[in-house]
């Protein structure tokens, strides 16, 4: 039997959780230190193929189409057609129905253009892995992992494959996605027992559930639709829904509005028959009519179609938006709660002071080209005179998961960017990394996080004596330090002195890392907390320079002028974060909260205090969660940004939750509204200027279809009220409303944002759908159409020489150019469009009404539009008339 074969067969064994590791590894062919070679990754891809999940429609296409039919309106179409067609009137019951079905598939059509626009901007973030390969740690995507691979795990990572764990570290995984349990469950590598259901395989981590805490490693031992999730194929991520609130609004509004049509359909009905003694088969119609009219069928359409071009155009300035109401909610954001590292700096660490207990050495050089000298007093010194200083740096190589490698000609980090920074000091130092990690093989380690804010390791160095090195934030290390190092000599430490020092470098805007070591027993092997979080040795600090980046000062100063705060919330010292708040812009750099008074503050005065400063040092998540929490009980739409996976429910809890594509963790990108695809504060802006700009549109939108809407019902009532004929009939009144609606309402999707979108206050969310301004605007021009159409219709009426079709042609196509001149009117809310960029403005505006007249001239002139829409062909004159209308308009 080949080998290839034979490891088919174990990949599809069902009990890799009883066997023991070694087990795994053998039948599995791989090597939990040397991983797979890049031969045999290929090999193995090319049996087993890519691990994917096979995509699972999440509605099907006719749930999706009834759903679009769901709707009040449409309701509303169905039971006019109904009625036409009880009351003889076939052709216009099928025209209604007609119009119903093109509705319906618009609106289908378009949201399924949404959710693509929606899924295809989220296909931009693929799920990376970190594996062992050939040796070497090596970033891939998920999708490109064979069975056997070594792939490490880390908190806050969606778990890629099934693995077999062969080491685990606290390890703790949330599996609902599979079990539908969300309490996190321990992981470690032991077998368990072989009847365990898979809520119960203590020893396997599985594809699509997510580490909460700890680290580990496994082997990959299914993919694709091989794996737990796959076999029970459910989607990782249900498709959200495309509502937002303003459409959620719109729900309401529709349902006002459509007691107010059946109201007046009733009325009218009534006081056609009973005042004024007309048909009834005649009323009917009216009634009809009025609700054909007053319904603006295009709208929704209109809606989506906005939205979906906000996401796409949101996308391309590197704004991934996840759930599309953010859209929405970012033009109306009014605080801005910020990281600093890599979202307002740069995050290109660069270590410029080393300061020993007797002494502090400047290094020159930015960023990561390992080129600089070493000056004390502005001299410069040979580092290795300085055992200290030398002994500092050589920790600093140890306690380090970074690494800095040549691409393209630059020197490029992996990695977190403050030890990378260590790694540029050490190659400064003439101190070879390999070199160091040779003569002290690393036993174990305990990796940086944010709550912890320190990170461990355990050497054995040449004598055969175990050693521990720690490095941290300078509080956190003062706290587990007893003593300083002083030459050969240690020293008690002097906690007060170093928190002189540290504040002094801090307010030079540098971020500060203390340094520490502990020898301990030769048989510690494995690191514990409690090992390490006393008695240590300091050796020193280093302090780091991270530059603001230039595009967000700007765009702090853009946010300022949009009336947003912008406060940044960082787990660096208060002097740094002070120092950098301040190179920024941002407001008020006076006050600082810490962390620890954000803990110990009642929410009252913590509400008090979130508003008022700007600048929150030392937060760890938990923190970022009270801080959201008090900006909203404080009436503030908040963005936060966040990247670990203890930033999740901040994010959540937050107006619009921003995760980092690049440095974030896949929980905090599942927990997040948008996501930065490029970690940076100036995307955040943008795309808050873009929101603005697509709720303006939708807005616009609305306030150009609803008042031909007016019109139309008021046309037909006050015919129905004077007793006299309807001057346009139902299905010349959908024919308005869906060519207006479909060439020039859809128009507004494309438009630019307005210059001052930035220099106007937040839109407030209690703003309703309609001010007064817009009521009285609607109104307005409802009634120059009303007036027009009513008065074009008269002369023509009473003209004996023109039939009632002719007038009604002439109606209908007043109406039509009555929203054409309007279109260009309302583009510009503040501004005046009758200047040449207000009517050519836009190529988009002047394509529409190219389509829309050509509708139009086919309505008048085709024989079988006059058949189907009772119109008749016009001279020229009746045509003056209606271009005369559009120009009242405007
Ligand atoms: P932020 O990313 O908001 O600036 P972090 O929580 O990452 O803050 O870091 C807080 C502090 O922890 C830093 O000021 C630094 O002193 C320390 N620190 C940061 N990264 C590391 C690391 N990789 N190892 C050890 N300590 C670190
Ligand atoms: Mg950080």
């Amino acid at each position: 039997m080949s080998s290839t074969t034979s490891t088919r067969q174990e990949v599809e064994n069902d009990h890799w959780h009883a066997m023991p590791v070694t087990d795994v590894v053998d039948s599995l062919g791989s090597d939990p230190e040397q991983g797979l070679s890049d031969h045999e990754v290929h090999q193995r891809r090319d049996q087993f193929g890519e691990n994917r999940l096979t995509p699972q429609a999440s509605r099907t296409a006719l749930r999706r189409l009834l759903d679009q039919a769901n709707n009040l309106f449409i309701y509303l179409l169905l039971a006019a057609a109904v009625v036409t067609f009880l009351i003889g009137e076939r052709l216009d019951s099928s025209v209604i129905l007609a119009v119903v079905v093109i509705i319906v598939l618009i609106g289908y059509i378009q949201e399924g253009r949404a959710e693509r626009a929606l899924d295809a901007v989220q296909g931009m973030l693929p799920t990376s892995a970190v594996v062992i390969r050939g040796g070497s740690r090596q970033e891939t995507s998920a999708e490109q992992l064979v069975p056997g691979d070594v792939v490490i795990v880390n908190a806050g990572d969606r778990i890629p494959a099934d693995l077999r764990l062969i080491r685990s570290r606290n390890l703790n995984i949330e599996e609902a996605a599979l079990t539908g349990e969300s309490v996190p469950v321990e992981k470690a590598p032991d077998p368990v027992d072989e009847s365990n259901e898979v809520g119960d395989r203590a020893s396997m981590a599985f594809s699509g559930t997510l580490a909460t805490a700890g680290q580990g490693v496994g082997i990959v031992v299914s993919i694709g639709d091989r794996t737990q999730i796959g076999r029970i194929s459910r989607m990782l991520t249900e498709i959200e829904q495309i509502q937002t609130p303003l459409a959620r609004r719109l729900d309401i509004f529709t349902k006002w509005l459509s007691i107010v049509i059946i109201s007046l359909a009733v009325v009218t009905f009534f006081v056609g028959v009973l005042v004024w003694g007309e048909d009834s088969g005649e009323m009917f119609l009216a009634a009809v009519s009025i609700a054909v009219a007053a319904i603006p069928e295009g709208l929704p359409a209109v809606m989506t179609v906005t939205l979906a071009i906000g996401v796409e155009r949101m996308a391309r300035r590197k704004a991934i938006i996840r759930r599309m109401a953010a859209v929405e909610t970012l033009g109306s954001i009014t605080i801005i709660c910020s990281d600093k590292t890599g979202t307002l700096t740069r995050n290109e660490m660069t270590a410029t002071v080393i300061r020993t207990p007797d002494l502090e050495i400047s290094v020159e050089g930015v960023g990561y080209e390992p080129v600089g000298d070493f000056l004390i007093d502005e001299t410069n010194c040979d580092i290795a005179d300085y055992p200290a200083a030398h002994e500092m740096i050589r920790a600093g190589l140890l306690c380090n998961d970074a690494t800095l490698g040549i691409e393209d000609g630059k020197w490029t980090p992996q990695g977190d960017p403050t030890e990378a920074a260590l790694l540029v000091l050490g190659k400064k130092a003439e101190l070879e990394r390999e070199q160091v990690d040779n003569d002290y093989p690393r036993l174990d380690a305990i990796p940086f996080s944010s709550e912890r804010r320190y990170m461990a390791t355990l050497h054995r160095n040449q004598q055969g004596q175990h050693v521990v090195y720690a490095k941290g934030a300078p509080e956190r290390l003062l706290e587990m330090c007893s003593s300083e190092q002083h030459g050969d000599d240690v020293r008690s430490l002097d906690r007060d002195l170093w928190r002189d020092r540290v504040t002094e470098i801090a307010g030079r805007g540098q971020r500060l890392l203390a340094i520490a070591r502990k020898d301990v027993d030769a048989d510690t092997n494995e690191l514990r907390d409690e090992d390490v979080e006393s008695d240590l040795v300091l050796l020193g600090m280093f302090g780091l320079i991270d530059p603001p980046r230039d595009e967000a000062i700007r765009s702090v100063e853009a946010c300022l002028g949009a009336g947003i705060k912008v406060k940044m919330a960082t787990g660096d010292h208060a002097a740094t974060a002070k120092a950098i708040a301040r190179d920024l812009g941002i407001a008020n750099t006076d006050d600082v909260v810490i962390g620890r008074d954000v803990e110990t503050m009642s929410d009252e005065e913590l509400q008090q205090s979130a508003l008022s400063v700007d600048v929150f040092a030392r937060v760890s998540p938990e923190h970022k969660l009270r801080l959201v929490q008090a900006f909203q009980a404080g009436h503030a739409v908040t963005a936060m940004t966040g990247d670990g996976v203890n930033d999740a429910p901040a994010l959540k809890r937050a107006d619009v939750g921003i995760a980092m594509g690049m440095k974030g963790t896949e929980a905090a990108r599942e927990a997040s509204d948008m996501v930065l695809a490029d970690d940076n504060f100036a995307t955040i802006e943008r795309a808050i200027a873009q929101g603005r700009s697509v709720y303006d549109n939708l807005q616009k939108a609305i306030l150009f279809m609803l008042p031909t809407n007016a019109a139309q019902t008021a046309v037909i009532v006050t015919a129905v009220a004077f007793g006299a004929v309807l001057p346009v009939t139902p299905v010349q009144i959908l024919w308005i409303n869906m060519v207006t609606a479909v060439t020039l309402g859809i128009t507004f999707a494309w438009e630019r944002a307005e210059g001052d979108v930035m220099k106007r206050p937040p839109r407030r969310t209690d703003e309703p759908l309609l001010t007064p301004f817009m009521l009285w605007r609607i109104g307005f021009v409802g009634l120059l159409l009303l007036l027009g159409t009513r008065y074009l219709f008269g002369v023509e009426q009473g003209n004996d020489a023109t039939t009632l079709e002719f007038a009604r042609t002439v109606a209908v196509n007043a109406l039509v150019m009555g929203q054409i001149f309007y279109l260009i009117s309302v583009r510009f809310f503040t501004r005046p469009s009758y200047t040449w960029s207000g009517l050519t403005g836009s190529p988009a505006v002047l394509i529409a009404i190219a389509i829309c007249v050509a509708l139009q001239l086919l309505l008048t002139y085709a024989p079988f539009m006059q058949v189907l829409f009772g119109t008749q062909s016009l001279d020229a004159s009746a045509w003056a008339g209606c271009i005369a209308v559009g120009f009242a308009i405007f």
